[in-house]
């Protein structure tokens, strides 16, 4: 499972990006994360890590939003360029295997969202 290792590096970032913050937030209501297909994470198993991960941080409780970005490839051999499934990796125009990724290896943490008081301003 190695969104583990994922998690880790998703929950070292949050709270380094927590501290720099001034003044720093009472808590985390969500984070997002960005991730391309092809790094074939689930979801599921990166949410379940960053919630054992953030136990008794300050980052704990906040909602961990996962947008999954689809592989998209450029046909080197016919021009042709979209969205192709990243099991087969065929131009889905001239079904030619010489394609160029173009999206699909992100990984990055795209948004905090942290709250400043017990106010309830609750959107
Ligand atoms: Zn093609």
């Amino acid at each position: 499972m190695h969104e583990f290792g994922l998690g880790e590096e998703v929950v070292k970032t949050v709270l380094e990006e927590m501290k720099r913050l001034t003044p720093p937030p009472r808590n985390l209501r969500s984070v997002r994360v960005v991730v391309g297909a092809l790094r074939r994470v689930s979801s599921e198993h990166l949410r379940f890590a960053y919630e054992v991960l953030t136990r008794d941080t300050p980052a704990e409780g906040a909602a961990l939003e996962v947008t999954t970005v689809p592989v998209t490839a450029l046909c080197r051999d016919c021009g042709w360029q979209g969205e192709i499934d990243e099991m087969l990796f065929l131009c889905q125009d001239c079904g030619a295997a010489n394609l160029q990724t173009l999206q699909g290896m992100e990984l990055f943490l795209d948004r905090l969202e942290v709250e400043y008081s017990d106010a309830s301003d609750s959107e």
